[in-house]
């Protein structure tokens, strides 16, 4: 059977927030040994690629964990692209995520990287030896034309150059399951993980349901309306429900799952100690023995 990969995604603090939190959380996550920290992008701006760039470079030498830089393609032009490529070369990063990235109200795209392909194709031309990622929507990006074409610009992704993809996050498996059976038919090939975000504030769920276009099935639904009046209580049941969610994708043979994490690293580990048994890097029954 093979090894499904087992990934995290963190963020740059906001600019509010003290820089040094980030180090909180990658310290807390450091023991999940992931095969991979991604590190997100803002908006373009010159301080979103050097904290991209430095955490990335956090992640790498102080913590021994490969890590993927995103980078978004719509307000940047390619002096920019350049600059970042070369500030993530320079902290030893050799994965990019590449994005068309979210739309800023009242923000005027550079109008050269329209979609996350025509930037997959300039790094892929560029930086040749770089391992490029894509983003892929098991309910369709909420701005397709219809499911069909947000499966061929999927395509025109891997054709470009990405070698492996990590979905939205979704909540209800069979999505997932159907949405990988549409992609193997149209011949996207490379691995897929499945994005999975713990819920832990029905708020934030509810408001990114409609911004980012993922359902809330019934299941969730029932979750949400029993426990959204209490965090703690909510904070329990999402976590028991992620780690059903992962059980259930590896069970069924994923080629890997990307936590959002969120940059909490106390739900993080706890769903991570629930699972950790289905990413063993050794049999299980040296694990059984206590031997991890
Ligand atoms: P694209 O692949 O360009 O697709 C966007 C839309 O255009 C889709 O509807 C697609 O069907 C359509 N389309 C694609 N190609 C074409 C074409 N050639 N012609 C016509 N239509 C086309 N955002 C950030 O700002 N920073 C981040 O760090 C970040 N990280 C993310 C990580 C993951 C795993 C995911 C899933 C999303 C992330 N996002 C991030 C959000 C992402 O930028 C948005 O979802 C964005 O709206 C779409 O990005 P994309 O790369 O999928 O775009």
């Amino acid at each position: 059977m093979h090894q499904p990969i087992f990934s995290l995604e963190v963020f740059p603090p906001k600019r509010d927030a003290a820089v040094g939190t980030i180090y909180d959380t990658l310290d807390g996550l450091e023991e999940l040994e992931p095969d991979f920290i991604s590190v997100t992008y803002g908006t373009g701006r010159q301080s979103d690629r050097t904290a991209t760039a430095r955490i990335c470079r956090t992640i790498r030498q102080g913590y021994g964990i490969s890590a993927v830089a995103h980078l978004t393609a719509q307000y940047s032009d390619e002096g920019v692209v350049r600059e970042a490529l070369d500030m993530f070369e320079q902290a030893g990063v050799s994965a990019v995520l590449l994005l068309r990235g979210d739309c800023v109200q009242g923000r005027k795209p550079a109008g050269v990287f329209t979609h996350a392909c025509d930037l997959i194709a300039y790094v892929r031309r560029t930086k040749p030896n770089l391992r490029i990622s894509a983003a892929c929507y098991p309910e369709t990006h909420p701005e397709a034309v219809s499911p069909a074409e947000d499966i061929r610009h999927l395509k025109e992704k891997v054709d470009a150059g990405a070698d492996h993809l990590i979905s939205q996050l979704f909540y209800d498996n069979e999505d997932f399951m159907r949405f990988l059976d549409r992609a193997r038919e149209a011949g996207v090939c490379v691995p897929i993980e499945a994005g999975i975000m713990p819920i832990t504030k029905a708020a934030q769920v509810r408001r990114m349901s409609s911004t980012c276009g993922f359902r809330i099935p019934p299941a969730a639904e029932r979750l949400l309306d029993k426990w959204g009046g209490d965090t703690e209580a909510l904070q329990e049941a999402g976590i028991a429900y992620a780690s059903q969610q992962i059980s259930d994708l590896v069970a069924q043979g994923a080629d890997g799952i990307h936590l959002y994490s969120m940059n909490q690293p106390v739900v993080t580990r706890r769903i991570w100690r629930n699972v950790r048994a289905l990413f063993a890097k050794v049999p299980c029954d040296q694990l059984e023995l206590g031997k991890s």
